[in-house]
């Protein structure tokens, strides 16, 4: 049993202000005049009806997008000007941080200390980050053969397909946000319909900051209807989609049927977190216990695969499990709570599944298992001990509060079976000896891995998949290209 018990989250006075479409700078009702439930789940209660999006309203965002992007204000604005919008976006952010972190702790359930500590700081930082990239993003100068001049530009792709998660809605609306706005493309972005609020909210703070009608445009709906008409539509440039797997491929699928807008893609994982015998064992217990349970267990990148070389196994486990058990799991609002509920019912409802299949396939459940309370969606702190890789909660994206622990022999058998996955996202190593964490860093195939830490991010720092995890990098100057065309331009002299 987790120590903490649930006291009745309290009731929240936040006024949720911002509800409807913003299309070509105005906010509309949809088309069909449909809304759908914003859901709290610490309660389970409706805390707001939000105008669902359908093809109509994505229609009418793609005519405002390119509108925007061929002509008016923002075609004309110069990269620095584009920039100084950015950086106005920011400060509003940070001006109002927090009532958007209240907001996103209510619409997600994730504690208010991390809302306050971790997703607006790196929210913000990131548009100050692209801000910066706005004109500084240039071409080359190249001396081909022959009496000519040859050049490079990076121009825009146009109008971009932007489709989010619920895990980290504000920082996913800056990671595609960012790069987008400041290489001068326009926008329709669809939060995930779990948690449309705090993107609405930045909506109106970019109409403040004076970003010009049709450049940002924000249809919350459901993913196969509003989602997959960005995804299918002839006039969508570029479609980035963070999210499942499984969805993933229905985007890439959209765009080769439609007209291959670029994709990009950032999906599941599965990541392996390898603790070897010489690593500082506080500091990879505190470590391995962060890289899982952060954020309810929701981080694509949770290090999910614990493999722990067996002569320390069984110590590390009850160490481990300690720390689980002492977890506050409860009201997100009090500053003290560690894990607030799992993001809705579905996602509840899959992890509890997950639990059930790791105990009739025979994986030891040292702790946790159970629901937290009885309203909301509140999981134990679980871990399973004697996983083996073939399990299914060894192998599939569980996406909630429940760790996994292998033990390992060497490094070969474990490179191999951390490996042994279709995604490769995030990887990490604990050890004091620098030629085993370099031989982790260049064998294991991941998007990034960590050497005695987990969950840096920096938006400085590229991130994205190896494999099935997805295609592309967010983040860093790398995300750039796949916000721009490349123009090769050849003069005779
Ligand atoms: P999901 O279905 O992949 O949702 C991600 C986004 O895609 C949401 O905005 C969703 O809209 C939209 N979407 C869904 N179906 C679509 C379609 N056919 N066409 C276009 N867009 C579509 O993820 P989920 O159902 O929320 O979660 C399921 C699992 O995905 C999780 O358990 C986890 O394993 C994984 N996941 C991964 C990440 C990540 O960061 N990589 C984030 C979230 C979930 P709606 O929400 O409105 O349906
Ligand atoms: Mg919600």
């Amino acid at each position: 049993m987790s120590t903490a018990t649930i006291p009745a989250p309290v009731k929240s006075d936040i006024k949720i202000k911002y509800t409807k479409l913003l299309i070509d700078g105005e906010w509309v009702d949809a088309v069909g005049g449909r809304t759908f439930e914003a859901i709290n789940p610490a309660t389970g209660d409706v805390i707001a009806h939000v105008a669902e999006g359908d093809e109509p309203d994505v229609d009418k965002a793609v005519k405002a997008a390119r509108k925007a992007f061929e002509s008016g204000p923002w075609q004309k604005m110069s990269a620095s000007e584009r920039g100084r919008l950015m950086f106005k976006l920011a400060d509003l952010i940070e001006k109002h941080k927090e009532e958007l972190a209240a907001l996103e702790t209510l619409d997600n359930g994730k504690p208010i200390r991390d809302s306050l500590n971790a997703d607006l700081p790196l929210t913000i930082a990131c548009y100050r980050y692209y801000a910066g990239w706005a004109d500084k993003m240039h071409g080359k100068t190249i001396p081909i053969n022959g009496p000519f001049f040859c050049y490079t530009k990076h121009e825009p792709i146009g109008v971009c397909g932007q489709i989010i998660p619920w895990n980290f809605p504000l920082l996913m609306q800056a990671w595609k946000w960012g790069p987008a706005l400041a290489m001068g493309n326009t926008v329709i972005l669809k939060p995930a319909e779990q948690t449309p609020l705090t993107a609405l909210y930045v909506g109106q703070l970019a109409l403040d900051a004076g970003f010009p009608p049709g450049v940002i445009n924000i249809i919350p709906g459901m993913g196969p209807t509003a989602g997959g008409a960005i995804a299918k539509h002839m006039d969508v440039d570029k479609v980035a989609f963070t999210g499942s797997t499984e969805v993933g491929k229905l985007i890439m699928e959209a765009a080769a049927k439609s007209n291959l807008k670029r994709v990009s893609l950032e999906l599941g994982g599965k990541s392996p977190n390898i603790v070897f015998a010489d690593a500082d064992a506080d500091a990879a217990i505190q470590g391995a216990y962060f890289a899982l349970f952060f954020n309810q267990g929701q981080c694509c990148c949770a290090g999910s695969r614990l493999y722990v070389e067996e002569s320390i196994k069984d110590q590390f486990v009850e160490k481990l499990t300690g720390i689980a058990k002492s977890r506050r799991v409860g009201d997100p609002f009090d500053m003290k709570t560690h894990q607030g509920p799992q993001v809705s019912r579905e996602q509840f409802d899959r992890v509890m599944n997950y639990i059930d299949i790791g105990n009739k396939q025979g994986a030891k459940l040292v702790t946790g298992g159970s629901r937290v309370g009885d309203r909301g969606f509140f999981i134990e702190p679980t871990v399973f001990d004697g996983v083996r890789d073939d399990m299914t909660i060894a192998q599939e994206e569980i996406f909630g509060p429940v760790m996994c622990v292998m033990p390992f022999k060497d490094i070969d058998d474990v490179v191999q079976r951390a490996n042994n996955s279709i995604y490769g996202l995030a990887a990490a190593v604990w050890t004091k000896d620098i030629t085993k964490a370099h031989a982790i860093a260049n064998r294991v195939r991941a998007g990034t891995v960590w050497v005695n830490c987990y969950d840096v991010f920096d938006a400085a720092a590229p991130f994205g998949g190896f494999k099935q995890s997805g295609i592309g990098r967010e983040l860093g100057e790398y995300a750039l290209e796949h916000y721009t065309e490349v123009k090769t331009v050849t003069v005779k002299l």
